[in-house]
C-alpha cells in the first residue's frame, strides 16, 4: 500500500526514502518538489533520477492525497470559497471549507484545521456539525497547496494563513503544528511566521504548549465578551477556561520583540456592543501587548441582529482613547458565506435553528 506522503516533515520523508533504500538527500529533494514547487505528480519531480519516480508511483511507493475540491463560490469582492472533500478508502471522509482572500498585495487562505467542531460557540454554524474528526497535517497543508495552486497565475507577492476556519486548531495541536511547521520552514512553503495566524477559542493547556514552541505563529483569541457571565452564554468553552484563566496565560506567554496578541470580538448588537462591554474589555485586556480586530455581525441564519454603525465607532472609540489598537474588520466573501463556519453547515443542510 503506498504510503501517504502529504504532511509529512523532512525527517519522516527522510525516514520514508531510507526505507525504500535510497540515499536521505533524495527526502531533501522530495520535501521541496511537495511544499516548495507544489509538484503532486511524481513524474513531474524532474529533480528526482527517473527510477525513483517510477518506484515512487508504484504501489510499494508513496501517494501524495490532496483535498478534492466539491465546489468553487466566487464572491463579488474577488474572494472564493472553496468546499473540499478528504478522507475516503483508509480514513473517513468528510467535507471541510476553505477561502481565498485576494487584496492591496497579499492573499489570505483561511483553513480548516477539524472537521466540525466540539467547541459549540453559539455563533457559529460549525458548532451544530459537531466534531466530525481532526485533519491530519496533510489535509490541513492540503488545503494550502490547493488555494495556491488553484490561483497560481494571479498569486500576489504576499501570502498570510489565517487558521480560523471550521475547527480548534488547539484541539488538534499536533496535526496543526506539523502543518504550520512545514508552512514557516524556508524549505517548505517559506510563509514569514508573522503572516500565519492560529485562532483559539481560548484552550488554554494549547496555549500554554504554543508558548513552548521555538517557531510558532501568530495567535489570535476569540473573546466577544466583556465579562465572565456574558461568554458563558455564547462560548460555553469559557466555563472551563474563564476569561481570569485565559488572560493570566496570555499574560504569561512569551511574546517576543513586536508580537503582540489579536484578539477577536464579534460585535452582535445588542448582546455585547455596548460602552460599558468596552470598557470592561480595555480594564481586561490592561498589561497584555494587543490588538482588537472588530468583527460587525453579518446577519444570517442565527438570532443575531447586526450593531449599528454608530455603535461600532463608540466601541472602537473606546479602545483608541485608551492606546488600544482596534480595527474593524468587515468578513470578506459575505455573499458566499465565507465567514467562519458558515460554509460545510449549509452544504450539508443542517437545520440551521437557535442554539
Ligand atoms: S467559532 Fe471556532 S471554536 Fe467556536 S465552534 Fe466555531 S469553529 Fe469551533
Amino acid at each position: 500500500m503506498p504510503v501517504e506522503l502529504l504532511g509529512k516533515s523532512a525527517e519522516e520523508l527522510r525516514a520514508f526514502v531510507t526505507s525504500l533504500g535510497e540515499p536521505a538527500y533524495r527526502a531533501a529533494q522530495l520535501y521541496r518538489a511537495l511544499y516548495a514547487e507544489r509538484r503532486f505528480d511524481f513524474a513531474a519531480m524532474t529533480n528526482l533520477p527517473a527510477d525513483l519516480r517510477a518506484r515512487l508511483a508504484s504501489a510499494e511507493g508513496g501517494r501524495i492525497t490532496l483535498p478534492r475540491i466539491v465546489r468553487r463560490f466566487q464572491s463579488v469582492d474577488g474572494s472564493i470559497r472553496y468546499l473540499l472533500s478528504i478522507g475516503g478508502e483508509d480514513v473517513k471522509p468528510a467535507q471541510i471549507e476553505s477561502v481565498f482572500m485576494p487584496r492591496e498585495g497579499r492573499q489570505t487562505i483561511c483553513i480548516s484545521t477539524q472537521a466540525g467542531c466540539a467547541v459549540d460557540c453559539h455563533f457559529c454554524l460549525t458548532a451544530q456539525l459537531g466534531l466530525i474528526r481532526n485533519l491530519t497535517a496533510g489535509e490541513i497543508i492540503g488545503q494550502l497547496l490547493v488555494a495556491l495552486e488553484e490561483n497560481r497565475e494571479q498569486l500576489l507577492p504576499q501570502t498570510n494563513v489565517v487558521l480560523m476556519g471550521q475547527g480548534e486548531p488547539l484541539l488538534n495541536y499536533d496535526a496543526t503544528l506539523a502543518a504550520v511547521r512545514i508552512m514557516l520552514d524556508p524549505k517548505g512553503v517559506a510563509l514569514a511566521p508573522r503572516h500565519v495566524t492560529l485562532s483559539t477559542s481560548g484552550i488554554v493547556p494549547g496555549i500554554d504548549r504554543l508558548a513552548q514552541e521555538k517557531i510558532r505563529p501568530n495567535l489570535a483569541i476569540s473573546l466577544n465578551a466583556s465579562s465572565d457571565e456574558q461568554r458563558d452564554a455564547l462560548m460555553p468553552i469559557n466555563r472551563k477556561y474563564p476569561l481570569a484563566v485565559l488572560l493570566d496565560a496570555c499574560r504569561r506567554y512569551p511574546l517576543r520583540p513586536r508580537e503582540y496578541f489579536t484578539f477577536e470580538y464579534v460585535l452582535l448588537g445588542g448582546v455585547n456592543d455596548s460602552p460599558e462591554d468596552a470598557r470592561r474589555v480595555v480594564r481586561l485586556l490592561a498589561h497584555i501587548r494587543s490588538k482588537v480586530n472588530l468583527i460587525p455581525w453579518n446577519p444570517g441564519n442565527l438570532p443575531y441582529r447586526a450593531p449599528t454603525p454608530e455603535s461600532i465607532e463608540a466601541f472602537r472609540g473606546i479602545f483608541l482613547e485608551k492606546g488600544v489598537p482596534a480595527f474593524v474588520r468587515y468578513s470578506r466573501g459575505q455573499d458566499v458565506f465565507a465567514a467562519c463556519g458558515q460554509l460545510a453547515s449549509i452544504e450539508s443542510a443542517i437545520p440551521l435553528s437557535a442554539p
